[in-house]
């Protein structure tokens, strides 16, 4: 499958850990000429290291000026990634909590997929392109204790489906991706993981996470998220726009 994004440009971003940097070597490895790289960690975003020209730009995706500085002229591709998780039950939310967490997650991802969209359907002739958001299966499945999370989750995917609907007259295709878990470091703001990673160790506490809520008994790998991405990017899925494809390990079931 190499090859499969030759010549192509694309910006990811929360490029510097989990998902996002499992995704930004796989675009490297099959041919992407240019990565235009987002993560407001300015260190773990300067550590990042794929053979391809690559644009860092360290900000924040819910900063409205940020888009200003970004140049996407000529983008066939973005991942609207970049998140950031919490929990509280509704009676114990703190309203800024709330917030900061819509603010990254849905005012974040409207502000990148709008950049993307202008970026795409600009020029005398449209060039096209696709972009997947990462939504959640906690956008699909509520669970207490996820209501900001889960509801802008639940937001991005019917932003995917406005997207693809608006879209498709200029070619672009917008698609998301509803992962269940996946060992990143966005577990670590959730309380009860957390907890429980103390008492028996990270590694085995996500397994016995996944072995309750999933059919298959496990969670996915950022770089199994990634290739399911790097598909709805790419020209395989080129009838599949307005989707959500599940990497779930069938917890929505
Ligand atoms: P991660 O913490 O490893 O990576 C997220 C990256 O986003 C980090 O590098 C972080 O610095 C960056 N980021 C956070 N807020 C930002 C902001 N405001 N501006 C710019 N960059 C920002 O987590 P991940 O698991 O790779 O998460 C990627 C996406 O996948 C998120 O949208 C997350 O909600 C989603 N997701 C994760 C899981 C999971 O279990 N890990 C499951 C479903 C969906």
């Amino acid at each position: 499958m190499t090859g499969r994004f030759e010549g192509r440009s694309a910006l990811v971003t929360g490029a510097a850990s989990g998902i996002g940097l499992a995704l930004a070597h796989l675009l490297a490895e099959e041919g992407a000429a240019r990565l235009i790289l987002v993560d407001r960690d300015a260190a773990a975003l300067e550590a990042v290291a794929c053979d391809v020209d690559m644009i860092r730009v360290v900000g924040d995706v819910s900063d409205e000026a940020l888009w200003d500085r970004i140049d996407l002229t000529g983008l066939d591709h973005a991942v609207v990634n970049a998140g950031v998780a919490g929990a509280a039950t509704i009676a114990d939310h703190d309203f800024a909590e709330w917030r900061r967490i819509l603010s990254v997650n849905l005012d974040g991802a409207f502000l990148t997929l709008r950049a993307a969209m202008r970026a795409m359907a600009a020029g005398p002739e449209t060039r096209g392109g696709s972009i997947v958001l990462t939504a959640s299966a906690a956008g699909i499945k509520a669970e207490p204790g996820v209501a900001a999370y889960g509801c802008s989750k639940a937001a991005l995917l019917h932003l995917a489906k406005v997207a693809a609907k608006e879209g498709a007259a200029d070619r672009i295709r917008v698609n998301a991706i509803a992962p269940a878990g996946v060992e990143t470091p966005v577990w670590d703001a959730v309380p009860m993981f957390a907890a429980r990673a103390v008492e028996i160790g990270r590694d085995a506490a996500f397994a016995e996470l996944a072995a309750m809520a999933t059919p298959l008994g496990r969670y996915a790998r950022a770089d199994e998220v990634a290739a399911q991405i790097a598909f709805l990017l790419g020209d395989e899925s080129a009838l599949m726009t307005g989707a959500t494809l599940l990497a779930d390990g069938g917890y929505t079931l």
